[in-house]
């Protein structure tokens, strides 16, 4: 394993110790920050007193009610989080530009190029949680490993107000006893998987028949065993600030055919929101531009009530704005393009609208999706005589 010293800093109960932030009153209460518990909505985040009445993020919030009736049920504050997310990315990037955004409050950041400058990366972790209990005045949870995959889990395991360092010498033995379900990428539909064949464990995975693995999960299988031994070679990747992700198409000849235009947009909106979640991005506004055959071109947006990176949600609203706005009944198209923009990074609170298990299988399909189209690097719905401008 390379020589790398990558941290993962994970602020505790992000939504709801910024409550308990703005309000001290809060302090010590269990606190609920989501859904309504009248409506569907889901818990997004659950202060730590809520958590010891078995409270947890994405638990219908009807449930939560039930768990915890004299608990504080908050509305998410977006725009607040936001705030506060800006000021602890500050803290990191003044430690390292090499900062890779997992979501509001989460983000890895390899700091083996600036040792020398802030001392060992055990001290610049050290002072990155101090600096936000200072400056933000919230708690972080910080994990220290040779990569990213051990970092995001050594944050967790001492959570909250964590610090915990996985030294190369001890990964194996930190690793053998975990859920399978911790290994990156491993989805509820991959783990119940494993778990039928009786892998339930990391050290289950690497005791396994290697063919056997091999004969279900394919290529996976040899993805899944190296994270079982602890190595993980991706680099942390700094983002650079896109403000959208777009596709657009235009036709060989004009398409005045609805079913044929609807398939189009469908299309787009997939590559679109595959680019999202290859990038970690969530879009909440999403663009619809349509030229006619006398080249004039009409733009209309749609926001949504929350960010999101799923298919089924940007195509949904793409078809809309393309039925109810732009697709004036027989009038013939030149060209098609699907936007995302306003974005805010993964994790921005989904849950709002869906229950867990509706949210967890759309994503399950999307990652299903996205490991066939990185097979074959590219789309693989519709051919025919397009003819493509990738922005
Ligand atoms: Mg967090």
């Amino acid at each position: 394993m390379s020589d790398r010293a990558i941290l993962h800093v994970d602020m505790d109960a992000f939504y709801a110790s910024v409550e308990v932030l703005d309000d001290p009153s809060l302090r010590g209460k269990p606190v609920m920050v989501g859904g309504t518990p009248e409506g569907r909505g889901v818990v997004a985040a659950a202060s730590y007193e809520a958590r010891t009445f078995g409270v947890h993020s994405a638990m219908p919030a009807a449930q939560a009610v039930k768990r915890c009736p004299h608990g504080v049920f908050l509305r998410p504050r977006m725009e607040r989080y936001l705030e506060i997310s800006k000021e602890i990315f500050t803290v990191f990037r003044d430690f390292t530009p090499l900062v890779e955004p997992l979501s509001v409050d989460e983000a890895f950041l390899d700091v083996t190029g600036c040792r020398r400058l802030f001392g060992s990366a055990e001290d610049i972790g050290r002072a990155i949680k101090d600096r936000i209990g200072r400056d933000v005045g919230l708690t972080a949870s910080v994990g220290l490993a040779p990569n990213k995959f051990l970092a995001k889990l050594a944050s967790d395991l001492e959570k909250p107000d964590g610090f915990v360092v996985i030294e190369e010498g001890e990964v194996r033995e930190r690793l053998a006893v975990l859920p399978v379900g911790k290994l990156w990428g491993v989805g509820k539909v991959t783990e119940r998987e494993l778990n039928r064949r009786g892998i339930i464990t990391v050290g289950d995975l690497l005791a396994a028949p290697r063919q056997d693995l091999v004969d279900r999960f394919g290529d996976h299988a040899a993805h899944l065993l190296q994270l079982a031994v602890g190595h993980d070679e991706r680099p942390v990747v700094p983002v650079h600030e896109a403000k959208s992700v777009g596709n657009e198409i235009t036709f060989a000849s004009d398409i005045a055919d609805a079913e044929e235009l609807r398939g189009i947009v469908d299309h787009l909106a997939e590559k679109v929101a595959w680019r999202l979640r290859r990038h970690g991005l969530c879009g909440r506004t999403i663009v619809l531009k349509a030229r006619y055959p006398d080249f004039t071109t009409h733009t209309r947006s749609h926001t949504l009530p929350h960010p999101t990176q799923s298919t089924t949600e940007i195509r949904s609203a793409a078809r809309e704005l393309l039925t109810e706005r732009l697709g004036r009944r027989g009038r013939a198209l030149r060209l098609l393009g699907v936007t995302a923009s306003h974005f805010e990074h993964e994790g921005g609170g989904q849950g709002e609208l869906f229950t867990d298990a509706e949210v967890a299988r759309d994503q399950d399909l999307d990652r299903v999706m996205d490991r066939v189209n990185e097979k074959f690097g590219k789309m693989l719905r519709r051919g025919g005589p397009l003819r493509r401008n990738d922005r």
